[in-house]
């Protein structure tokens, strides 16, 4: 239920106007997300670096509604390339496809992305597109395999959502291209007739789609994007029960969630990266956090009354 709000909340106009006035909210929203400037990020980036952890950075927006807007996104991530190559930064790169203009046009979107692929192959920086809501998730697929197979670009890799029915034949499908990968349990509000409403049956579902993309294909890579025990505890298990080299997978959480864990899962041997988001539109990307964990409202709440 306070899932549910929250999840409207994140995609509501009138709330994201209230709470970026609102210096409490931004306060409590920094600490899931580097900063608002580039700058902040590549910090952020380096002391992750520096304990051993990789990174994928995202410049936080979505829903772009102008082609002159998404093209100053572009601008942005072509520079972020640049500073992660000139700085020898771990990292590598996740984008929304909204932001890049997807909900104008799929074409538009195409050119976009890969522009900022042309810029990052040179330089070897992997990038991953995210997925976001379900309206998107055949035009995310079909933009990810046009670039890859179209286009030729090899660093190039997307999201799947354990909550998705559609997911295991996807994920059957991606197995056989020896695709990349992350596998997220999704963090949209999605209704009964294409998702899992609870929780029991994505974890399962999610344990499942490992599973199976691990075993399914020797070539493909995995991304075990989450901070729950169970899927962690779980992966780990069908890791080891079939000896699946390093190189076929990594672990993935977001920054400022469970950072012991992080970097004990890094400390155990693990690839372990994070998901560095940074830029002035947080709010969305906030909120969906809020909505994750009951835990981190009080914590908001308690920022609220102790202010
Ligand atoms: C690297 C990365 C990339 C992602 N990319 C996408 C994407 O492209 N598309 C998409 O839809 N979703 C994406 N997500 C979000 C994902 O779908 C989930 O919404 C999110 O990870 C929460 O799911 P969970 O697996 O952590 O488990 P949950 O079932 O949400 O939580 C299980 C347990 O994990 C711990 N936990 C979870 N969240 C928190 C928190 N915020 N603070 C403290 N503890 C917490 C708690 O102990 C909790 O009980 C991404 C997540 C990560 C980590």
């Amino acid at each position: 239920m306070l899932r549910r709000l929250l999840l409207y909340l994140s995609n509501a106009a009138w709330a994201r106007n209230m709470a970026t006035r609102w210096g409490v909210a931004r306060r409590v929203a920094l600490r899931f997300v580097a900063g608002e400037t580039m700058s902040e990020a590549v910090e952020a980036t380096r002391r992750l670096n520096e304990q051993g952890l990789l990174v994928t950075l995202n410049y936080l927006g979505e829903s772009v509604t102008s082609p002159e807007d998404a093209q100053a996104v572009v601008a942005t991530y072509q520079n972020l390339l640049q500073q992660i190559h000139d700085q020898h930064l771990q990292a590598s790169v996740s984008i929304k496809p909204s932001h890049l203009g997807l909900d104008i046009d799929e074409d538009l979107c195409h050119a976009n992305l890969k522009q900022i692929l042309a810029t990052a192959e040179p330089y070897d920086i992997p990038i991953t597109i995210d997925m976001e809501g379900s309206n998107h998730t055949d035009m995310t697929l079909r933009l990810y395999r046009r670039l890859r197979d179209a286009d030729g670009f090899n660093q190039v890799g997307t999201v799947i959502q354990a909550y998705l029915y559609r997911s295991e034949e996807d994920m059957r499908q991606l197995a056989s291209e020896n695709a990349h990968i992350r596998l997220c349990k999704g963090a949209y509000l999605e209704p009964p007739e294409i998702a899992f409403p609870d929780k029991a049956a994505v974890d399962a579902n999610y344990i499942k789609l490992a599973e199976q993309y691990l075993t399914g294909s020797d070539a493909a890579y995995l991304c075990l994007a989450t901070h729950d025990e169970a899927m962690i505890q779980g992966t780990e298990a069908i890791i080891r029960q079939h000896s699946i080299a390093p190189d076929r997978y990594e672990y993935q959480m977001l920054l400022g969630v469970r950072t012991d864990r992080q970097a004990e899962l890094a400390a155990a041997g693990y690839k372990m990266r994070i998901y560095v988001p940074f830029g002035e539109a947080w709010y969305p990307y906030f909120v969906r956090r809020l909505a994750e964990r009951p835990a981190n409202v009080l914590f908001f709440l308690r920022m609220l009354v102790g202010r």
